[in-house]
């Protein structure tokens, strides 16, 4: 067993499942060349996992002399997990399946700041963890915070109005599934790692805009989480000691300036917006071709293009990932962010590029799923305690599961 309690059956059975994950249908004879593994221990581990139902015999590949071999896919619905991203006043909720298919997705007002919150969030899950079908490896759940462990799932989010907030416990106790709670901007690139661009990529970062700025990293394959699950915080790094309150308490954040509220502040100042006009009445009159509206943009671009450079120094990444629901806006940031970059990156940086994701409501939960998905596939998966329900409830009991780890 390694620190995160992985024994080498795990590993293997792991490494198979990522590579058929990643490659798609896979004979066993590739399977025992990529993953230095001897044709027996091929053998045995794709054959439990064909028991179990995970894995599928498929037709033969075409084979240019010598015996073609079998192809083994995996079985997406043998198994699916629930994820709900969980925002101030809503809740996204979806199923997704083995290979990130959302089978269904739900939205719904929530009040976060209601006495009971955790429970009626319980409740709003319980029908998608009691509806029967495939094997549930459990819930992810994705908030706008840190997360020290996101096993015992202890959140600290000043946006909610959450401190210490032991919202895996209260799940747990609840709903009797595995629970790994995160941040949501990881969660995002969890996501972009096992379905995304970041699939075939082992360093990148990814940014996202909305209502708040948020920003991960993923080196060498891992999703920085720091000390303490606050890696990526660089939402909070003040900019303007006396600039604008930030929700988290502090004054003058980059999150400030270029989050949602941020904008609109900056709106009214300019001359833009008058009384309760916000952000849709900036994009519009930014469309309508409004110079003063579009500066707007401009400069907040600029304020998240020059902090974006500082990291990607420390991280050197191969790509920039951007989304989020404010990338629906992002025409009038790219221009400005592009030019900010190209200004601020070591020279040996300014290629790498900044590529924008399609965004729809479903996004931020099913990176949220995603953090339960990706504990089968990636040995890296931070599952912790976790870890070994999830996986026994896609490949059967711990007993089961140990008979034939070596
Ligand atoms: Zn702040």
């Amino acid at each position: 067993m390694d620190d995160q309690g992985i024994g080498s059956g795990d590993l293997t059975r792991m490494a198979v499942l990522a590579l058929i994950g990643q490659r798609g249908p896979t004979s066993r004879a590739v399977i025992a060349r990529d993953l230095d593994l001897s044709p027996a221990t091929v053998s045995q581990v794709t054959r439990r996992l064909i028991e179990r139902g995970v894995l599928e015999p498929l037709d033969f590949e075409p084979s240019i002399g010598g015996r073609p071999g079998q192809l083994l896919g995996l079985v997406a619905t043998a198994g699916h997990a629930v994820g709900v991203k969980v925002a101030v006043d809503h809740l996204a909720i979806v199923d997704v399946r083995l290979d990130g298919q959302v089978v269904t997705s739900r939205t719904e007002p929530f009040d976060v700041m209601a006495p009971e919150a955790v429970g009626r969030l319980a409740a709003s899950l319980r029908p998608f963890v009691d509806d029967g079908h495939s094997p549930l490896l459990g819930v992810g759940v994705g908030v706008p915070g840190i997360v020290n462990r996101p096993d015992l799932g202890m959140v600290d989010a000043a946006v909610l109005g959450w401190v210490n907030m032991p919202i895996g416990r209260q799940l747990r106790a609840e709903l009797d599934t595995p629970i790994l709670v995160e941040n949501d901007v990881k969660a995002l690139a969890i996501a972009e790692r096992l379905y995304g661009r970041g699939r075939n990529r082992r360093n990148f970062v990814v940014i996202t805009i909305g209502r708040g700025v948020g920003f991960a990293s993923v080196s060498d394959g891992v999703v920085r989480r720091g000390a303490s699950g606050g890696g990526g915080e660089i939402a909070h790094v003040v900019l303007s000691p006396s600039g604008p309150m930030c929700a988290c308490g502090s004054r003058g954040c980059l999150e400030a300036f270029v989050g949602a509220d941020g904008l609109v502040t900056a709106g009214r100042v300019a001359g833009v917006l008058r009384g309760n006009e916000g952000l849709g009445r900036l994009a519009e009159l930014a469309e309508g071709g409004d110079g003063k509206a579009q500066e707007v943009f401009a400069r907040a671009a600029q304020r998240l293009a020059r902090a974006v450079a500082t990291t990607m120094a420390a991280l050197d990444p191969e790509v920039v990932l951007v989304a989020g629901e404010g990338t629906t806006s992002w025409h009038h940031w790219d221009g400005p962010f592009r030019a900010t970059l190209a200004r601020y990156l070591p020279a040996s940086m300014r290629g790498v590029p900044v590529e924008v994701d399609s965004w729809d409501d479903t996004s931020w939960a099913r990176g949220a799923a995603a953090i339960v998905l990706a504990t089968p596939f990636d040995r890296n998966a931070f599952a912790g305690r976790q870890r070994p329900h999830v996986l026994a409830r896609l490949h059967g009991s711990r007993d089961g599961i140990d008979e034939e780890a070596g």
